[in-house]
């Protein structure tokens, strides 16, 4: 199965993205699990959360993915925002236990100048804190793109805090391409050679969902601006490289470039040209 999407809007509800994702071509989603700036998620409704247990499978959708707020953050420097971003993250596993088939993704943290090492004990120390394996779904490390203090554009830095990790056998990587083109590895030159080290530094075993953007800038410039497909430096050649990998093939892939719904469905159908 090909599961492909876009980041939807989680307004209306589990069973409002799943007709959406039809309309735009789609067999997959991703959405945030509050306000992508802020903490406080309303209640989902129980009735929305089963109508679409029943409604994904029986309609070709495949595996969704909850994106935690950009906010969270939880290596970061302050003790209270450390703690928002614990006690929120646990709250949306909590609340996703209910949904079938969804992997919840978020970016590792900053450290804000108290060091790479650092932000790793700590984001593994909150992992272990919540029992992050424990739930139901799985919970993916996104790699990044090292913009600022980001923890995670190392591919050794997220085997680091997986390794930290008590119960890790749930936790996996999400990549993004836009993200480790600007981290430095070369998806469109040398797709192979990136998949081999990450197999050999995390294990390809945990990689569990792709984000699907071009980049606006240039390969290792730290810098993570999305582009849309084809209109940046990754380009439409490595796009159907990437889709079509043994080692991808069968994940979730999500855009999450800069288009309204109109051209989402335009680069789903693209995404679907490319695939052999
Ligand atoms: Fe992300
Ligand atoms: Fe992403
Ligand atoms: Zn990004």
């Amino acid at each position: 199965m090909f599961t492909v999407g876009c980041h939807l809007s989680f307004s209306k509800g589990f069973m409002a993205m799943a007709k959406q994702t039809l309309e735009l071509g789609g067999s997959g989603f991703q959405f945030f699990t509050a306000n992508p700036r802020g903490y406080a998620s309303k209640e989902w409704s129980a009735k929305d959360i089963e109508a679409y247990n029943a409604f994904a499978p029986a309609n070709g959708i495949g595996t969704a993915i909850a994106h935690a707020p950009y906010v969270y953050n939880l290596c970061a420097a302050k003790d209270d925002i450390r703690q928002l971003s614990f006690d929120a993250m646990k709250s949306d596993l909590q609340k996703l236990e209910a949904v079938d088939n969804v992997v919840y993704n978020f970016h590792p943290g900053s450290h804000v100048g108290q060091g790479t090492e650092a932000g790793i004990a700590l984001i593994a120390d909150a992992l272990n804190r919540m029992e992050a394996g424990a739930f139901k779904t799985p919970v993916l490390l996104e790699a990044m793109a090292g913009k600022g203090s980001e923890v995670g554009a190392r591919f050794e830095e997220l085997a680091a805090i997986l390794e930290k990790v008590e119960n890790n056998a749930n936790l996996g990587v999400c990549l993004d391409t836009c993200h480790v083109f600007d981290g430095g590895y070369d998806i469109v030159g040398d797709l192979d050679g990136v998949l081999a080290a990450f197999d050999r530094i995390v294990g390809l075993d945990r990689l569990k969902a792709v984000h699907v953007n071009d980049s606006k800038n240039v390969l290792g410039s730290h810098k993570d601006r999305h582009e849309k497909l084809g209109e940046g430096n990754i380009g439409l050649a490595a796009f159907a490289a990437i889709v079509n990998h043994p080692a991808l093939r069968e994940l979730p892939f999500c855009l999450e470039t800069p288009n309204e719904l109109d051209g989402y469905a335009k680069e789903i159908a693209m995404l679907r040209g490319l695939r052999q």
